[in-house]
């Protein structure tokens, strides 16, 4: 018999959906207090959630009538004039309390800074109101998650698996809300609690820990939109480094108005803002949050509101893409080399001022550092690295547009080529020409090498046509392009031991210094590391110099 189902069934189906495993409560309590204006939430899980999550806020709180409706399925405070478009919460589907009341036992007091407070206990079809002592603020205690839906509890991970779940959204949350102190603990044990100061960087800090938040930096850039009038967005939060990278891409975590959300694409468009800059293999480490009109977002595209719909989407990448490009581009990307002196390295932020422009050249290490004095810091450069991240941009601009100098090889070399191989330097002859090299093939499978690139003084071997004929018939993909030219521009690069004269170093630091990325070697390895004054008086117990 077919039978219409009543509203509460439908509802009760409907909370399966919305609590799925124990993170989603996680969520769903931390946004409510959120929402409440909190400054400081603590976040506490027993096990793997089921048995017990309480999150504790000081934010508004609520009188004994809102409290007793909150519980209630399809109550909200958040949708004042019934609009969806213009909610700026992270709640207002008015679900989430009643969903985690069909599925668990909860207790909710709170005290919206009455004489007392209330509290509401939820157990299957009880609701018990009482008044209870409280200052201001709402805790939410979720017990025997799932007691009541066998399956679903059946269906859970492993424990410490459903806690790296809670533990990765409740990260997410704290980076994303710097200005929010945020405290998770595990089993009475306190995983990370961050400072709620509104640094991202002191939010990184007590999340991923010293080194993490020593080689990020902070962004913060406005760009207009082609949406409606005057559509501005703002991009705000943390970057770290290439010096810091990750095996998987889950440490990019974007948030749109303040909701952290998951949007793989975005995702992208930050790792390609860092471009060149990242081994191939590697991840970043960024935390970003991108404000939008209400108008340019409808977050109510998803059940649990995880992901969004943006108008003007394209703009959004094109200047998500472009701040983290630029803001790794201005930040300065040298390392504080690690100086075993038993001083606490300095968290300082190393100033964008001091570029390699004032750098003069004094000596060089082993045949293979150069060292250099800029203003109160000794910079170290690898020779080899640099000499790649120069080659690297002056063979990227030849493809782009001139050509680079070449060097004739005499008598011309003679290689063997697969016929692929030969098919692609007779499709691309012009863009070999453009890159430095004078070759022709001249039947089964040989071809004569006549000059080869040379961008600064020095020769590449004819090995590197090889090099360049993959990269060109690679050439559809542009990231395939750049890897490839990097590989390139390995070839003439300078090695350990290479003879260079005080001059030829001098021209390299300058070169370096003249490139658009010259922290980094274009496999994403650092060029340069500085070390600063402070740090050798510290280690000689010397007071430094001032002025
Ligand atoms: P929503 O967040 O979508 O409105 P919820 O079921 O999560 O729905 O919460 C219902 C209502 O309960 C909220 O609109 C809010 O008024 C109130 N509420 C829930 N949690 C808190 C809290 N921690 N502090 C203050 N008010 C809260
Ligand atoms: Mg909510």
């Amino acid at each position: 018999m077919m039978r219409r189902l009543d509203r509460e069934t439908v509802d009760r189906i409907a909370a399966g959906e919305v609590v799925t495993r124990p993170a989603r409560v996680v969520v769903e309590l931390l946004e409510n207090a959120l929402d409440a204006g909190a400054e400081r939430v603590e976040i506490e899980v027993a096990g793997d959630g089921t048995e017990r999550i309480r999150v504790v806020d000081d934010g508004r709180g609520m009188s004994e009538s809102e409290a007793s409706m909150a519980v209630e399925r399809h109550t909200t405070s958040k949708l004042p004039g019934g609009d969806l478009t213009d909610v700026d919460t992270l709640g207002f589907r008015g679900e989430a309390l009643a969903s985690i009341a069909d599925v668990a036992r909860l207790t909710l007091t709170t005290n919206d800074d009455g004489a007392r407070g209330t509290r509401v206990r939820v157990d299957g079809d009880d609701v018990a109101v009482d008044s209870a002592g409280r200052g201001q603020g709402t805790t939410v205690e979720v017990a025997d998650l799932f007691y009541n839906r066998p399956a679903r509890k059946e269906s859970l991970a492993a424990p410490a698996t459903e806690f790296e779940r809670i533990s990765e959204r409740v990260a997410a949350y704290a980076l994303l809300r710097p200005e929010v102190a945020i405290v998770l603990e595990h089993d009475d044990r306190q995983v990370f609690a961050t400072a709620g100061s509104g640094d991202p960087v002191d939010a990184a800090l007590a999340v991923y820990g010293r080194e993490v938040a020593r080689e990020s930096t902070t962004i913060d850039a406005e760009t207009t939109l082609s949406v409606g009038d005057e559509a501005t967005a703002r991009i705000r939060g943390l970057l770290a480094y290439p010096s810091v990278t990750r095996a998987a891409s889950d440490h990019v975590r974007l948030a749109v108005n303040g909701r952290p959300v998951s949007v793989p694409s975005l995702r992208r468009t930050v790792e390609r803002g860092y471009g060149s800059l990242l081994p191939g293999d590697r991840y970043p480490i960024a935390a970003l949050d991108v404000s939008l009109p209400p108008s340019a977002v409808d977050q109510n595209v998803h059940p649990t509101k995880e992901t969004v719909a943006l108008r003007a989407a394209d703009d959004v990448a094109a200047a998500l893409e472009d701040a983290v490009s630029d803001a790794l581009e201005t930040a300065d990307l040298r390392r504080s080399a690690e100086v075993a002196m038993d001083l606490e390295a300095a968290l300082d932020p190393v100033e964008a001022s001091s570029a390699l422009g004032d750098a003069t050249f004094i000596g060089r290490f082993r045949d293979l550092y150069l060292l250099c004095e800029a203003g109160e810091e000794l910079l170290v450069i690898d020779q080899h690295a640099a000499h790649e991240r120069i080659n690297y941009e002056r063979l990227r601009d030849a493809v782009a547009s001139s050509g680079v100098p070449s060097a004739a090889l005499d008598p011309p070399v003679t290689k063997s080529l697969s016929p692929g191989e030969v098919a692609a330097v007779e499709r691309h002859a012009a863009e070999l020409e453009r890159l430095g090299f004078d070759c022709d093939p001249f039947g089964g499978g040989m071809v004569r090498i006549r000059a080869v690139p040379a961008p600064l003084g020095r020769v590449a071997d004819a090995d590197a046509l090889e090099t360049a004929v993959s990269a060109l018939r690679d050439g559809d993909d542009a990231d395939r392009r750049d890897e490839r030219l990097a590989e390139l521009a390995c070839h003439p690069s300078l090695k350990a031991g290479d003879d260079l004269s005080a001059e030829d170093a001098a021209a390299l630091v300058d070169r370096l210094g003249a490139c658009d990325q010259p922290f980094a070697c274009p496999h994403g390895r650092p060029t340069v590391l500085a070390l600063d004054e402070a740090h050798l008086a510290g280690g000689f117990d010397r007071h430094p110099r001032r002025g």
